[in-house]
């Protein structure tokens, strides 16, 4: 289609790309009069970074004073109790703890603490006894330790995910498989081109996670870039559940990561990385034989027992580094309306939410008028978690609606009505059942339950089943499957 063919479609503001920052983004400017359009360029929202990384709450004492990184990590963590009650949305305060294994590493942790005092962040330092009352199963090698008791957890998917969700019901529109392909400004509006529309919009917001360069770049705007930097990460299944109840930080040993940890997600499963190389490519997602044996090596000098053969699933994520080593929050300095959110490296996803914040006041510094809506509710309502219901609930729940009483994984007990529910609310692939709804994120990983959810899938979405895919248009399960056969010879 060329571009005289396209839709055409004119907004106040225009988000490009719907990760932590793009979809909290959206919802803030919900809460104001505002024509708000968000452009995502895979079949779902938080698909980037966001649902690739460690999922910590960070408590705001490993950002170096100065940064961006400080300014709005303290901030965001503290907003995400609330902010995790009005979008129902699992949050865990367990507390970090950084480990100190020598009298040397004991100045960090000291430095760390200082650094709590200043920012008025809760900080408490531990004796290595005092440590091992806490933490049992760590290393009898500890020395001692700061523990950061408003340090969490949280399932970074499913946040985006709930934002975008409050967003639209506040007003905003969503557009998914868009990837923004061309802009330009012509006046005082600024154009963007995806494969079916082009869009008009007064203020255009770039939080395109990696490719923040790309589309600065596109305006003509090409004063930063972004580097992206690797992250493995490997999940245990649910028997490791309370080997440790704090996230376990070592003592960092450069400038470029808080270092390889152990943490206690939300949803309990532990899981251990991330590694952080720098690498060429955007879209090196592989982990690697030689990333797990150093994150093995590392943590388990934390905690020694962590047991290899309970691994249920890897993954790597990749942090938009940006050639500041801070985050990018400004106005461009030569396109007027075009505001960038680049550069959102760790800990983006805790300050993601003070940096939303922020947002109106920036844009009023500019000019914007925002017009605060009476009508905005901050409060969106979490898929119904069978698992976690008492046999009272659950037989209630049977009652009214008979499809919770069809287990459809067996691993994490999720029954056919949450996988319904999750697709009503937008999921359209295997993995977007997975992140909302955890059917397939067991022991299996879907290897009993994934033809049934692609059967749901294939009748809620009136698509017939060759269609159904893991994560978006090239990775339709069933063509994937003949093929592989028929790679192995068989017609
Ligand atoms: C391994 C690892 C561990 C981490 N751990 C933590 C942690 O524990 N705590 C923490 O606070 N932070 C952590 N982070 C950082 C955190 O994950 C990021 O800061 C955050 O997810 C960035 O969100 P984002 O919205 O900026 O980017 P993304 O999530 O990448 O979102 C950008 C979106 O833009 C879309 N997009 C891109 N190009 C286009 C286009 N042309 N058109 C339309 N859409 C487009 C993408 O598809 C994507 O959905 C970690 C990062 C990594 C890699």
């Amino acid at each position: 289609m060329n571009r005289e063919e396209k839709a055409k479609k004119k907004v106040q503001v225009a988000i490009i790309g719907g990760g932590i920052m793009g979809t909290l983004a959206a919802r803030e400017l919900s809460r104001y009069d505002l024509d708000i359009l968000l452009l995502e360029k895979e079949a779902e929202v938080g698909w980037g970074t966001t649902k690739a990384n460690s999922g910590i709450v960070h408590a705001g004492i490993h950002e170096d004073p100065g940064t961006l990184k400080a300014k709005y990590c303290f901030p965001g963590n503290q907003m995400f109790p609330q902010l995790c009650e009005e979008l129902d949305v699992s949050f865990k305060q367990n507390g970090i703890l950084v480990v100190a294994l020598s009298e040397q590493e004991m100045e960090t942790v000291h430095m760390y603490y200082q650094r709590g005092l200043e920012r008025g962040v809760p900080v408490r330092l531990l004796s290595r006894e005092e440590v091992l009352a806490q933490e049992p199963n760590l290393t009898p090698d500890v020395v001692g330790a700061v523990f950061a008791p408003e340090g969490g957890s949280v399932m970074p998917f499913e946040l985006a995910a709930a934002a975008m969700e409050n967003a639209v019901a506040n007003g905003a529109e969503l557009m998914v498989d868009s990837p923004v392909l061309s802009a330009w400004v012509e006046g005082t509006s600024k154009f963007l081109e995806t494969p079916t529309h082009v869009i008009e919009a007064d203020l255009v917001i770039n939080a395109a996670g990696l490719f923040t360069d790309e589309i600065a770049a596109m305006f003509g705007d090409d004063y930063f870039s972004i580097n992206p930097r690797k992250g493995e990460e490997y999940l245990f299944d649910l028997d490791l559940e309370g080997l440790v109840t704090s996230t376990v930080f070592p003592v960092p040993s450069g400038p470029t990561s808080k270092g390889i940890l152990v943490i206690p997600t939300s949803e309990g499963n532990l899981m251990i990385g991330p590694t952080s190389d720098n690498v060429p490519e955007r879209a090196d997602l592989g982990t690697s034989y030689e990333g797990f044996d150093r994150i093995f090596e590392q943590t388990r000098r934390l905690v020694p027992s962590l047991d290899a053969r309970k691994i249920v699933a890897q993954f790597a994520g990749l942090r938009a580094a940006s050639d500041r080593g801070d985050f990018i929050i400004e106005f461009s300095p030569t396109v007027p309306g075009l505001f960038h959110l680049a550069g959102i490296e760790s800990p983006g996803l805790t300050a993601a939410p003070a940096i939303a914040a922020d947002l109106p006041r920036m844009l009023e510094e500019q000019g914007y008028k925002l017009t605060p809506k009476s009508d905005f509710n901050p409060r969106r309502e979490g898929i119904v978690r069978f698992r976690l219901l008492s046999r009272e609930e659950q037989d209630e729940l049977i009652r009214q609606n008979p499809a919770y009483g069809r287990i459809v994984c067996r691993c994490e007990t999720v029954t056919e009505a949450e996988i319904v529910d999750a697709i009503k609310r937008g999921a359209r692939t295997l993995d977007g059942i997975k992140f909302r709804a955890r059917a397939g994120a067991g022991r299996c990983q879907g290897g009993f339950c994934q033809p049934v959810i692609m059967g749901l899938l294939s009748r809620e979405l009136g698509i017939p089943v060759e269609e159904v895919t893991k994560r978006g248009a090239g990775t339709e399960q069933i063509y994937f499957a003949a093929k592989e056969l028929l790679g192995k010879g068989v017609s």
